[in-house]
């Protein structure tokens, strides 16, 4: 009997650190890791393609929709974003635990495939300092940041879908928090 590994869906507005949060839970931990969205969004400075996303044309996206190869995609500000489904699946079945950093939507068709999910949501100290960290990033224009800070304002919305919350007021401490929540949680432990 073989463990399979536990599917986490990680969410939170844009700015809120849940990159950088992420990166240091599969540093620290062997038995995490990330599966690698495609995106039609251009790369940001610093962004490797087939390490921070798979960034691929429109066309090559809508070919991976209708070729199956998509557990889930969703749209958000202008771009599209999709998890691919192979992958996930190899991870799990070497009982590695795979994180989804994934925007609402995307998350609840996940959690509707596959509701032994467990989804986590990051949230910022106040609204104040998600502006503080979206504009100080320096990654994005004052019109994409905009954007980004209204649909975190829709986002709220689907925030009661969520089963765990988690502040990042201090990295090392969200990590902690992360990593105590998925051992103790009870609803991925199904084994085969
Ligand atoms: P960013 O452009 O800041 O990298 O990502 C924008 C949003 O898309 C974030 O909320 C991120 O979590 C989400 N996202 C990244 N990859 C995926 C994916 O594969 N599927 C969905 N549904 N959302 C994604």
């Amino acid at each position: 009997m073989s463990k399979q590994g536990k599917l986490l869906i990680i969410s939170g507005f844009s700015g809120v650190g849940k990159g950088t949060v992420v990166n240091k839970l599969i540093d620290k931990y062997d038995d995490y890791t990330i599966s690698i969205s495609a995106t039609t969004r251009k790369p940001r400075v610093g962004e490797v393609d087939k390490v921070n996303y798979f960034f691929v044309s429109k066309e090559e996206f809508e070919d991976m929709i209708a070729n199956n190869k998509l557990l889930e995609y969703a749209q958000y500000v202008d771009n599209y974003y999709g998890t691919p489904l192979e992958f996930v699946n190899e991870k799990l079945n070497e009982g590695i635990n795979v994180i989804l950093e994934i925007e609402t939507q995307g998350a609840l068709k996940v959690k509707e495939i596959m509701p032994e999910a467990m989804m986590i949501f990051i949230l910022p100290p106040s609204a104040e300092e998600l502006k503080k960290r979206l504009v100080g990033r320096n990654t994005e224009s004052m019109e994409v940041i905009n954007k980004r800070l209204m649909k975190a304002a829709e986002e709220t919305i689907f925030m009661d879908n969520y089963e765990y919350f988690v502040v990042n007021d201090e990295i090392e401490g969200c990590v902690e928090k992360i990593n105590l929540v998925v051992n103790n949680d009870t609803t991925g432990t199904a084994s085969k």
